[in-house]
């Protein structure tokens, strides 16, 4: 999609300090980490938010792969055993600022007190 930062860096137009990748997500470091470990999880495919994302079948499994993925994710970062938040903003009142659907995995410290 033209004009979308990640489709960019999954397109290797701009740079992204890449952890982990496959064939259908690449999770790279958050520019501005909030947490010791802050990757952002990401589908090659691109779909605005995880609304329209879980609209299609095609989204849904491709969402089932990258949580099929997860566990080898958090085994790169070294959080299986301490932990970690996923976190997706989906659409404007949620704040999401990239409409390209991500997840935000956090961990490395306790996170502090939860919304929900
Ligand atoms: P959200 O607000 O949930 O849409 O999250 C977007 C995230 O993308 C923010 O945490 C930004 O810091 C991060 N971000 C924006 N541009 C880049 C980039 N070029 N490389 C890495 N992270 C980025
Ligand atoms: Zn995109």
């Amino acid at each position: 999609m033209e004009d979308c930062i990640f489709c960019k860096i999954i397109e290797g137009k701009l740079p992204s300090k890449t952890r982990f990748e496959n064939e259908d997500l690449i999770a790279f470091e958050d520019l501005n980490p909030v947490a010791p470990v802050h990757l952002l999880i990401v589908p090659k495919r691109h779909f605005s938010n995880l609304y329209e994302m879980t609209s299609s079948h095609e989204g849904l499994s491709l969402l089932s792969k990258l949580h099929q993925a997860l566990p080898e994710i958090v085994r790169v970062c070294g959080l299986e055993s301490q932990g970690f938040r996923l976190i997706n903003n989906c659409g404007e009142d949620a704040g999401q600022t990239v409409m390209h659907v991500h997840y935000h995995l956090i961990g490395g410290l306790p996170l502090g007190p939860r919304i929900i």
